[in-house]
């Protein structure tokens, strides 16, 4: 395999000698996308309508990861992953799926981790348009300690869609509430906030960061997410259903005000 010496890990500085996929195999095998699955690509910002760029996950590879990190405790998380997670993202929705969501809540650290980790390998494989997240050293090089940003949480729902077995989407563009003005598409600063989905089969994950702004979400039938992180609810709601990513997506609703400290331009 052909290193290029000048490009360093992203997570912890060494040279970057390891070609790595964005979606570990081994989850890939398990959520039955053995042979060319595709992930979504991105959404348009602040539109219904959404348009998909598809990816052959083969294509989608990262080459910004050490043989090392790779190895040791990447390797973990994903064994991790597919230890507690593994029934959850198979094609069929398992029957005790709530018990091992409830289950998460005490793994909750762990899943931050995971997610956060997914989410820069998701950011530095080019599938974004414009206003593309990027995740600077500082925030990268503390995932492998699992230490993460600030203001960061995580919601689990479950899709009634499903468009491809893997999938995935990021952005900094917001639904944002401030005060009495209607509800508008905002989008964060580079480096002030977040959001990363992503789908497996009928599970959906997301992880997103978006300080000093309470973050609510808009519902269609009743339907709200499983919150895991930082606090996971005490009762898990009675209808985590969404349509599809998209919808789950969308549901997310920043109330800010003027002057906050969530910097929305
Ligand atoms: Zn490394």
């Amino acid at each position: 395999m052909k290193v290029n010496a000048n490009r360093c890990c992203v997570f912890c500085g060494s040279p970057a000698d390891s070609l790595e996929h964005v979606f570990a195999k081994r989850l890939c095998k398990r959520a039955g996308a053995v042979k060319y699955p595709v992930i979504a690509g991105l959404s348009i910002e602040g539109q219904e309508n959404v348009t998909r760029n598809e990816h052959h996950i083969e294509a989608v590879q990262v080459r910004y990861v050490c043989n090392t990190c790779n190895n040791t405790w990447m390797n973990d998380l994903e064994a991790w992953f597919e230890l507690r997670l593994g029934f959850l993202i198979e094609p069929q929705w398992p029957q005790l799926a709530l018990p091992m969501i409830e289950a998460l809540k005490s793994e909750r650290n762990k899943l931050a981790q995971w997610l956060m980790k997914t989410a820069v390998m998701f950011s530095l494989a080019s599938l974004q348009g414009e206003h593309s997240v990027e995740f600077s050293p500082a925030v990268t090089q503390k995932i492998k300690d699992g230490i993460l940003p600030k203001d960061c949480w995580i919601d689990l729902a479950f899709s009634k869609s499903v468009l491809s077995a893997v999938g995935g989407t990021i952005t900094r563009c917001f639904y944002v509430k401030n005060g009495i003005q209607p509800v508008q598409s905002q989008v964060m600063k580079s480096g002030d906030g977040f959001k990363f989905i992503v789908q497996f089969n009928h599970l959906l994950l997301r992880i997103a960061q978006a300080p000093g702004a309470n973050v609510t979400y808009q519902s269609q039938h009743g339907e709200i997410p499983v919150r895991l992180y930082p606090t996971p609810f005490l009762l898990t709601p009675e209808n985590f259903t969404y349509e599809d990513i998209i919808k789950f997506e969308h549901s997310v609703v920043l109330e800010t005000w003027q002057d906050c400290r969530g910097n929305i331009i």
